[in-house]
């Protein structure tokens, strides 16, 4: 199919867990869709941690996060950095301390809770409509601490949550070794989240592409590489098989730099570990170690790190995945004895105050990214949302989140 003969009435720029659930609402709706990515569903989508948590909606901007990433421009942490002074790192670091102003964490959390906990519902349905396992797990999330005070702190978080619909449990030290034994016996305890879920988002991403083109989409190999625009809208896209041109646009480029000025990578490392047997049973957070554990059939994937800005190359895998592994085995001993696993590296399109960047930005052109750390939980509200964007007769600009 040429460009110029395909009939397009959207066309999504980015096929992440976004971009096709975009696609796949939108050709369910009776859209003519393009789909346009260099590498489908190879984003930040594959190398996450798989979890949907409506728990975890307070966004990174709070005064507390504030001081870990002073500490962690001091090197003090080597999963938490800086990876670039570049301008537009240090307008997203003076914008990121404006958002971290106390009492605004609290607001963006409960009006992402809703959205959040509509994501397991809504992958329960795309694994039905495509028949392909997601791993989805619907049986909550520990958030374990080793020092008391970060427990109590994160009991009173989860209080102020709890008005939210977001349910709880204090688990102290015994509680918690009776639910995982395996666990390090030095942990102070953990606060249980049992309205939280989790899949392989691998095996997610793929189904959603998957379902984008049963119903009609089209997903075409191919980067672009600028937007033409003529008479204040968006005339065509320019790649690499030539312009594709279509009624409406929407990017959901994730990180990558069509996403907009306002979005920054936020880079991360996921080490999968094979496990017959996996020595926990509940995904899991380490608050202290920043690492995160989601048992998986046959694995158990273990992600960290956040370095802000830059672009980290294949040297930078190694250490990361090193002290990812290390912060993970001291809170699960027993990941020792599994073998070394394999590595991704993923960056996270962060925005300075943790809200998603989902409106209409021009006459035919909507944006869709900035999911930060919540991309697999909130792309299924987003993909509606920006279907109802699309099928609106307001032309006038419009921002959602
Ligand atoms: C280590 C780590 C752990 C995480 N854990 C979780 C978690 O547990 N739960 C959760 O909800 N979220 C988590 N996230 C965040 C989540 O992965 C992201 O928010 C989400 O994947 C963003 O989805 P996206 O589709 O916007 O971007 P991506 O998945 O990155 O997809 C963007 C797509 O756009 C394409 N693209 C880029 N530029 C162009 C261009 N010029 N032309 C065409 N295509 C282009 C890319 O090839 C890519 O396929 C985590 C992220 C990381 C890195």
């Amino acid at each position: 199919m040429s460009p110029e003969r395909a009939r397009t009435d959207v066309l999504v720029i980015g096929a992440g867990i976004v971009g096709a659930l975009i696609g796949r609402e939108l050709a369910g709706r009776g859209h003519g869709v393009v789909l346009l990515d260099p590498e489908p569903g190879r984003g930040a989508s594959i190398g996450n941690a798989g979890l949907l948590v409506p728990s975890f909606t307070r966004p990174m901007a709070a005064p507390s996060t504030w001081w870990e990433g002073v500490r962690g421009m001091t090197g003090e942490n080597p999963l938490i950095s800086i990876g670039s002074m570049s301008p537009a790192v240090l307008t997203w670091l003076a914008r990121f301390t404006v958002a971290a102003r106390p009492g605004r964490a609290g607001r963006i959390a409960a009006r992402l809770v809703a959205p959040a906990r509509a994501a397991a519902d809504a992958y329960a349905g795309l694994a039905a409509e495509t028949g392909i396992d997601l791993g989805l797990a619907r049986e909550g999330w520990l958030q374990a601490a080793r020092s008391p005070a970060v427990l109590r702190r994160k009991a009173v978080l989860a209080r102020t949550l709890a008005k939210e619909g977001v349910d709880y449990e204090v688990l102290a030290r015994d509680d918690l070794r009776a639910q995982e034994p395996e666990l390090d016996p030095g942990l102070a305890g953990a606060v249980f989240f049992p309205g939280d879920s989790s899949l392989d988002p691998a095996a997610t991403t793929r189904a959603a592409l998957a379902a984008a083109e049963e119903r009609g989409a089209v997903v075409r190999r191919t980067r672009v590489n600028g937007l033409v625009r003529r008479h204040g809208e968006v005339a065509a896209v320019r790649t690499g098989l030539g312009e594709f041109s279509a009624t409406t646009y929407v990017l959901a480029t994730g990180a990558g730099r069509l996403g907009g000025r306002g979005v920054q990578p936020g880079w991360g490392w996921s080490v999968d570990l094979p496990a017959m047997r996996n020595p926990i049973s509940t995904p899991m957070i380490g608050l202290d170690d920043h690492v995160v554990f989601n048992p998986l059939r046959g694995r158990i994937r273990i992600t960290g790190g956040m370095r802000i800005g830059g672009t980290p190359s294949a040297r930078d895998d190694h250490p990361a995945a090193t002290a990812i592994r290390q912060a993970a085995e001291r809170l699960v001993p027993a990941l020792r004895d599994l073998p070394a696993g394999s590595i991704v590296r993923a960056a996270r399109p962060m925005t300075p105050d943790g809200l998603p960047r989902v409106a209409r930005t021009g006459r035919n052109l909507i944006v869709a990214t900035g999911h930060g750390t919540l991309g697999m939980t909130l792309a299924p509200a987003t993909a509606v949302t920006v279907a109802r964007l699309v099928g609106s007769e307001d032309r006038r600009e419009e921002v959602l989140w």
